[in-house]
């Protein structure tokens, strides 16, 4: 079990962490919105510069993507830390460890069950909610 103290400092992690990525993820719509396909092709029309800022718009999604995910699961977390039931594997009822949720503190699974869970679902694509 964690510690009234190790809750609030993971409490803490979370909370800094969830705000901090609700600004980059405004950032990123914003940026996307204000540079619209013509101004990253720039203004000459060749089909490499075109193929380029096709890239770069498909990293920028991915990356926001990546980062909603995140804050998806910091927000699952927030509210298991108010409800109760955080640091707890949704697999096997374990504790989940200490430094484990230091290092990522919206973990919902164990070590061991992360484990069998990635190698389960290593093939499967990520539903989308
Ligand atoms: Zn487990």
């Amino acid at each position: 079990m964690l510690t009234q103290e190790q809750l609030a400092k993971l409490q803490a992690i979370i909370d800094e962490r969830h705000e901090a990525l609700e600004l980059e993820i405004h950032r990123d719509a914003a940026r996307s919105r204000d540079e619209p396909y013509s101004l990253l092709a720039g203004s000459v029309p060749d089909s490499g510069d075109s193929a380029s800022a096709d890239l770069i718009s498909d990293l920028d999604n991915a990356e926001l993507s990546r980062d909603l995910q995140e804050f998806r699961a910091l927000e699952g977390a927030q509210d298991r830390l108010a409800r109760g039931g955080y640091g707890s594997c949704v697999d096997c009822g374990g504790d989940i460890a200490f430094e484990r949720l230091l290092a990522q503190p919206a973990a919902l699974r164990c070590f061991e069950c992360q484990k069998g869970y990635e190698k389960t679902h290593a093939q499967t694509p990520k539903p989308t909610l």
